[in-house]
């Protein structure tokens, strides 16, 4: 079986490297800015947006990059516009089409173009110019690398490989999963759940607001241009930077520990919430995850982890409205608000831990494509886990953080680029917000 997957690294680079790699950067955020203007050019006329090979034709040779390059940008700028027109379409009117100019855009790199040297990946910059060299790691996984795409002190790199074939599991035993915020994913089976806590998460990302707010107020202070300004610049990147890569770690956990449930407990079907599909307009009257703090688009991206995880061990996830499944008593079938992490029947005076009747609800609703009362109750045993002990990764010290910051530099794979960490940006992890 096939698998591809986008590993993400941190690299460093020397100052000639890092000037390449800012130029093409820029030059990538001058394409991706021109493409923005013209569309907005077409839609205020109501011409149509014209296909990729004119828009490929007019800009061949006209940026200081690989001619594939600018080929991958459109194709990706032309895809963004079609998935904004669906949505469109399909009623979703804050769809916004891109409309931001970009001072900085990910320059991609295609498969094909792509040299290895040594440790060192080329990235080719076109006819006449030299590639800029990025050193990867030791452990890579083994595959084909299809694409490279160089963000500001990191690379994602989309391997395709060949992966062992997934033997079923005998039995037919079916599983439903609620996503959340108290609890990141509760799933149940019948007779069993798990449930993998997101509270840490939860406070990394309160901790990001309260961080990001402190410097932005500063940054309002600064002239535009000045060395401070580029300083808190910078620093707001970090602090981001290192949210995302907790947050991204703890996801794959999350993800790895309810796909090892799954598997343990003869798991073949699993049914989750369709969330990727939220839209914002909804949010007032949505359930109550959408008004809390943790973006709807990460839950997206938590089934997207789920999915491909569960596809190794042939196990689909089976996305279906989760409409009601909050509400509705699994004993009696009542609709009751909830309030509190217990919830409480006021029909038949049914009690359970709020997320599992949301995950055998949606076990029932996926099974029976209904809620059918008194079929699936919340299992009496529930195993509470953490996806990675959070609080103590905080408290560690700036030359653990260090540490812990690389090792999970390198996303699902575990790896990563510690030996050739930056010392200059190694403060990544530390709270150095406040010291500027
Ligand atoms: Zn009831």
């Amino acid at each position: 079986m096939q698998e591809t997957t986008v590993f993400a690294y941190r690299v460093s680079l020397s100052p000639t490297e890092w000037a390449k790699a800012s130029d093409a950067r820029r030059a990538a955020g001058d394409l991706w800015t021109r493409l923005v203007k013209i569309h907005r050019f077409c839609r205020r006329r109501h011409w149509r947006w014209p296909t990729e090979s004119p828009l490929k034709a007019h800009f061949k040779r006209r940026f200081p990059l690989h001619s594939q390059t600018i080929q991958a940008l459109i194709e990706k700028f032309s895809a963004t516009i079609d998935g904004v027109r669906t949505k469109r379409e399909h009623g979703d009117k804050q769809a916004r089409y891109p409309f931001r100019r970009r001072r900085y855009f990910n320059p991609i790199f295609k498969g094909q173009a792509l040299k290895m040297e040594g440790r060192h990946l080329l990235l080719p910059l076109g006819r006449g110019r030299d590639p800029i060299r990025v050193h990867l790691p030791e452990a890579m996984p083994t595959g084909t690398m299809v694409q490279a795409e160089l963000g500001y002190g990191a690379i994602y790199l989309t391997i395709t490989r060949e992966i062992p074939e997934p033997i079923p599991a005998p039995s037919g035993k079916a599983g439903g999963l609620d996503i959340g915020v108290i609890h990141l994913g509760m799933v149940a089976d019948g007779t069993e759940a798990l449930a993998v806590s997101g509270r840490g998460l939860r406070s990394v990302k309160q901790g990001r607001a309260k961080a990001l707010a402190k410097l932005q107020k500063k940054r309002s202070r600064t002239k535009p241009g000045s060395r401070r300004r580029k300083r808190l610049n910078r620093a707001r990147h970090r602090a981001s930077q290192k949210v995302e890569r907790i947050t991204r770690n703890a996801l794959h956990h999350a993800a790895n520990q309810i796909v090892a449930f799954c598997v343990v407990h003869l798991i073949t079907v699993l049914y989750a919430g369709d969330l990727g599909t939220l839209n914002y307009k909804k949010r007032h009257h949505r359930s109550r995850r959408t008004n809390q703090d943790v973006g709807a688009w990460e839950f997206g991206r938590f089934e997207a982890y789920l999915a491909y995880k569960l596809k190794r061990h042939g196990i689909p996830l089976n996305l279906i409205s989760e409409a009601y499944t909050s509400q509705t008593c699994p004993h009696c079938g009542h609709l009751n608000k909830v309030a509190g992490r217990t919830y409480r029947c006021r029909a038949c005076g049914y009690q359970a831990h709020r997320d599992g009747v949301g995950a055998v609800n949606i076990l029932n609703k996926g099974m029976h494509g209904e809620i059918r009362p008194g079929e699936f109750f919340v299992p009496q045993r529930i195993t509470y886990r953490r996806p990675v002990p959070l609080k103590r990764a905080l408290r560690r010290s700036p030359a653990e953080l260090r540490h812990v910051a690389g090792g999970i530099s390198g996303g699902e794979s575990g790896g990563s680029l510690r030996g050739s960490l930056d010392p200059r940006r190694s403060d990544c992890g530390s709270p150095r917000i406040s010291a500027l």
